[in-house]
């Protein structure tokens, strides 16, 4: 992976483990020679992670929709930036540029980003890693969710592992760079292993 985007909070969240492990990620990235890719906002974590990558030496792309530069969230320091004209666009952008995903704990936008990448890669759109770094198991109920889904029949156990865990940056790194898509049909044949 050359660039990986990373989808987190425009708040910080109540704990400083949030930002902490913002940080820690936007380092790993950087010093495995990769450049990160953001929505381009100099608040919350996204502004922690951007400022994090900016201050070990690294490259930040930013993809803004116009609307939301101009509430003057822009982060101004970034390497590199596209302003686009819709959410739209700028998801596309954001996947055209990075060679894989990376969740973090946030809010309504990061879920719907995250889940946005993972319904692509389920239909076979594009096969690159989407990883959810679960610092301090903010994610756990989402995932014993995710459990219910495939209980129930209405997601492939092989879709919902396709989403890699870790609450360690570097570990989830490893295991994006290591990452083999699986080759599953989106739908659930009754017969097949739930
Ligand atoms: P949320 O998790 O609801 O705070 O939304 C964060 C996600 O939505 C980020 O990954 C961004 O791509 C996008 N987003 C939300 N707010 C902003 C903002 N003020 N500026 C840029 N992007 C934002």
């Amino acid at each position: 992976m050359k660039s990986v985007c990373v989808f987190t909070g425009s708040n910080r969240g109540v704990s400083d483990a949030y930002a902490t492990f913002a940080e820690q990620l936007g380092q790993e990235i950087t010093n495995r020679g990769m450049g990160l890719v953001y929505g381009a906002s100099r608040v919350g974590l996204m502004g922690v992670i951007a400022d994090a990558v900016l201050a070990a030496g690294g490259h930040v792309v930013g993809v803004i929709p116009e609307a939301l530069r101009k509430k003057e969230l822009m982060h101004e320091g970034l390497t590199e930036t596209h302003v686009v004209k819709s959410m739209h666009e700028r998801k596309a952008l954001f996947a055209e540029l990075s060679d894989g995903f990376v969740a973090m704990p946030g809010g309504l936008g990061t879920l719907e980003e995250l889940f946005e990448v993972l319904t692509w890669a389920q239909l076979g759109f594009h096969n690159r890693p989407v990883g959810l770094l679960n610092v301090s198991g903010y994610y756990d109920e989402l995932l014993r969710f995710l459990d219910q889904t495939v209980a129930q029949g209405f997601v492939h156990r092989k879709h919902r592992s396709m989403m890699l865990i870790d609450e360690e940056p570097a570990a989830l790194l490893d295991a994006m760079a290591d990452y083999r898509p699986a080759s599953v049909s989106k739908w659930i044949d009754q017969a097949d292993e739930l």
